[in-house]
């Protein structure tokens, strides 16, 4: 079966996994729409012969606890989808069973799903980094998987032949640190532009008063440190960082490259 078209919809605070999302897409139509849920939530419709392409970060080995609310307008009709996580800790966890789950609940009919590993984003997030790419070992990846997802679809005559997919898990995360890691703002840098309170998924920077944050709410997604244009944000503290790097057997250095 060929869809009619294909929609690029993720979830994704620092843009990897809405940049594996539309990776994917462009394989099933020259020309995929795209849609990032982070900052808003958004309300659509998808009919049988259309494809989703749903895209997600992993935190602490699941999906974002906000990022339900945000997707929940969103109704597939018998809609074929195919599923990627994109994970920079030591395991994607339960996250593509997860994001299989909400899926099916949604009406989406998930018959292939991928969890890419790449670099850590409380790890990387660096000041003015632009958006999100993806490196050439997560393309050389996503190649391989998109390949195979394809196949399957080519021999399915209507999305009712398509096979089941079974999510994996992702390993039991031995020895997981203690990952609090926060962001903080230099007042003396912030330039008052507006980008980080627009950014954050969390609602924790005040639009007033975007110097601040609330860090009972952040979680250290790395959103507002990768898009803040003159340095003013960075996460912390290092030995937070320093306990993740550690764990994923890292000195800095990129994962999955
Ligand atoms: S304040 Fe925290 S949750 Fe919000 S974008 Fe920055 S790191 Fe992410
Ligand atoms: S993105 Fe940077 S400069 Fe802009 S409001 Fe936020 S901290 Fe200030």
């Amino acid at each position: 079966m060929t869809p009619e078209r294909a929609l690029a919809l993720s979830y994704s605070p620092t843009g990897t996994s809405a940049a594996a999302a539309r990776r994917l897409a462009s394989v099933f139509t020259h020309d995929p729409e795209a849609v990032d849920t982070t900052r808003h939530p958004v309300a659509l419709e998808l009919a049988p012969q259309d494809l989703v392409v749903l895209g997600a970060p992993v935190h602490d080995a699941g999906l974002p606890r906000e990022m339900a609310a945000h997707l929940s307008g969103i109704r597939g009709t018998f809609t074929p989808a195919v599923l990627v996580v994109t994970y920079g800790s030591r395991s994607f966890g339960t996250a593509l069973q997860d994001l299989d789950t909400w899926a099916r609940r949604q009406g989406f009919l998930p018959f292939a799903g991928f969890a890419l590993a790449g670099p850590h984003s409380q790890l990387t997030a660096a000041p003015c980094a632009g958006p999100a790419t993806l490196s050439d070992g997560q393309e050389a990846r996503l190649g391989t998987f998109a390949r195979s997802a394809l196949e399957t679809l080519d021999r399915a005559e209507t999305v009712f032949d398509l096979p089941g997919f079974e999510p994996p898990l992702g390993p039991a995360l031995p020895d997981h640190p203690e990952r609090d890691v926060k962001t903080s703002c230099d007042p003396d840098l912030c330039i008052g532009c507006g980008a980080c309170p627009a950014a954050c998924p969390r609602q924790c920077i005040p639009a007033e008063e975007p110097y601040l944050t609330n860090l009972r709410r952040c979680n250290g997604c790395g959103a507002c440190v990768r898009i803040c244009p003159v340095g003013a944000r960075e996460l912390e503290p290092e030995t937070a960082l320093a306990a993740i790097r550690a764990s994923l057997g890292l000195d800095g250095a990129a994962r999955g490259e």
